[in-house]
């Protein structure tokens, strides 16, 4: 690399290989909601340095294409480069990329080994220092997780790990349903542990890879290699322990493993989808281990949390300007954290991409594109209003107008009460639906009609039969 400009020409050159490249594999909307906007803007032996339009988009590129990515840079240069995001608003190519600061540990995926590391009892080796980076996943801390009822004691258990490591909880077992945080804290634990505690050697591990590399040790003959890799780390971090179920060669020989580790205290954390007890054919031995420290679980998340979580992802910015957007998709999306988060992904990109504003119906319609029909229909206000106006014989724009004849007076104040008692939105927020009206409307209509629910059959039976419509989808 003699030139200064070199590294910058390079950079277009081998952006443009990769650009053909990643645009053959994946398809056109993904192209141009993710990749069409980057800019490559250095490349030298090392690092590859990628300017892109928004940090939404380096989010995504971070949590779903950055192997990709790697794979198409290794393919077109023949090296394992790191690569780097740098969001640039303004064009990329056009400004002077030069000269960079030296990568910093945070915003690499490689950050060099700790120097810490090398005075202590263990000695990494650099290419053991970056096979450890990339195994933890830099983005999964605990700073990035939101906590609430539903995860409060397994985040303080996984933190209490971290600090004291082999010292407090061990093993530390946490389970529970799909996208609710599992793998985050064990990145965090992992991730803190490595700040911390340096020239501690931590691996993650999902449990079938464990199984893969088992297998392969043995079709090569070097399982002694593949024991001292597990047997050596200080903090020893399995995902998805059920997939270990049934194996029994590999249970064995991870209740070797799991004990090596736990005579010598290092830390060990596992997780599953079910408790220790609930799996049919687990090596009992192994089981009791599993029981033999603490176990937290993680529940799906109330509707506080959700909504924190996802003002935590858009940012203070967004959060304000579109809480209404964020409400929505919090009401809608409930038991599953990686969906709450995709949904919100693809309603900014949808916004962003097409240019339109960003409201609840542009929600709505992302989030029904996303579940499609085999979700139980969310009840959106459209589904209240356009069930209201089918059992009255209104038009919705009555319904939301400012007309004050009799029967459509009631017809409103009907929905008003039912939207109240099959939603979570507030009193203000239902105001809004209606046609921005005043909420003070909503609170008298609502009383209205709990007071004549009980003296007229009538408006009992058109509150029930508005509510059975709209929980059968409209
Ligand atoms: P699991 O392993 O339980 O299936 P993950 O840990 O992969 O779930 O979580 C799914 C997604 O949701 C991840 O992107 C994660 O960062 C995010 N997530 C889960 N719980 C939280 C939380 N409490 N705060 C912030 N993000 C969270
Ligand atoms: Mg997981």
């Amino acid at each position: 690399m003699g030139e200064a400009n070199e590294p910058v020409e390079n950079a277009e050159r081998l952006w443009m290989l990769c650009a053909e490249a990643l645009h053959n594999q994946v398809n056109e909307a993904t192209w141009k909601t993710w990749f069409d906007g980057i800019r490559a803007s250095w490349a030298d032996d090392e690092q590859v340095v990628l300017s892109v339009p928004s940090s939404l988009v380096k989010e995504r590129l971070e949590s779903r294409y950055l192997t990709l990515v790697r794979e198409v840079l290794a393919d077109a240069t023949g090296k394992q480069l790191a690569i780097r995001l740098v969001v640039d608003t303004d064009a990329a190519g056009e400004q002077p990329p030069l000269p960079l600061p030296p990568p910093s540990a945070a915003a690499t995926e490689k950050p060099p080994p700790p120097a810490a590391a090398r005075q202590g009892q263990w000695e990494p080796d650099q290419s053991r220092a970056a096979e450890q980076a990339l195994s933890v996943d830099t983005d999964y801390t605990f700073d990035a997780f939101v906590t609430g009822p539903s995860n409060r004691f397994a985040h303080a258990a996984a933190r209490s790990v971290a600090e004291t490591p082999g010292k407090s909880y061990n093993p530390l077992y946490i389970h529970g349903g799909v996208g609710l945080g599992k793998t985050h804290l064990l990145h965090a634990i992992g991730n803190y542990v490595r700040d911390n505690f340096r020239g501690r050697l931590v691996r993650y591990v999902p449990s079938e890879t464990f199984l893969n590399e088992f297998v392969d040790a043995i079709r090569t003959n070097t399982t002694p290699a593949f024991k001292r890799r597990y047997r050596e780390c200080h903090l020893l971090l399995v995902d998805d322990v059920q997939f270990m179920e049934g194996k029994e060669g590999l249970q064995e020989e991870f209740f070797h493993t799991f004990n090596e580790l736990h005579q010598t205290s290092r830390q060990i954390v596992i997780t599953s989808d079910r408790p220790p007890n609930s799996f049919t054919t687990l090596d009992d031995r192994l089981r009791s281990r599993f029981m033999s420290g603490l176990t937290a679980t993680v529940q799906p998340p109330d509707l506080e949390t959700r909504l924190a979580i996802l003002r935590s992802k858009a940012g203070e910015e967004a959060a304000t300007k579109h809480s209404d957007v964020l409400e929505y998709i919090a009401d809608n999306v409930k038991d599953n954290i990686r969906q709450l988060e995709g949904a919100l992904t693809q309603v900014l990109a949808h916004a962003s991409v097409y240019g339109q504003h960003l409201t609840v119906e542009l929600a709505e319609e992302v989030l029904f594109d996303l579940f499609g029909t085999n979700q139980p229909r969310p009840i959106t206000p459209r589904v209240i209003l356009d069930a209201t106006a089918s059992l009255f014989g209104f038009a919705v724009e009555d319904i939301c107008g400012t007309s004050r004849r009799r029967p459509l007076v009631t017809a409103r104040q009907i929905s008003m009460y039912v939207f109240r008692h099959v939603t979570d939105y507030s009193y203000p927020a239902i105001a809004r639906e209606f046609g921005g009206r005043d909420h003070t409307t909503v609170i008298h209509a609502v009383e209205k009609i709990s007071t004549l629910m009980k003296e007229k059959r009538q408006i009992y039976d058109q509150v029930n039969e508005l509510m059975a419509r709209i929980s059968s989808g409209g």
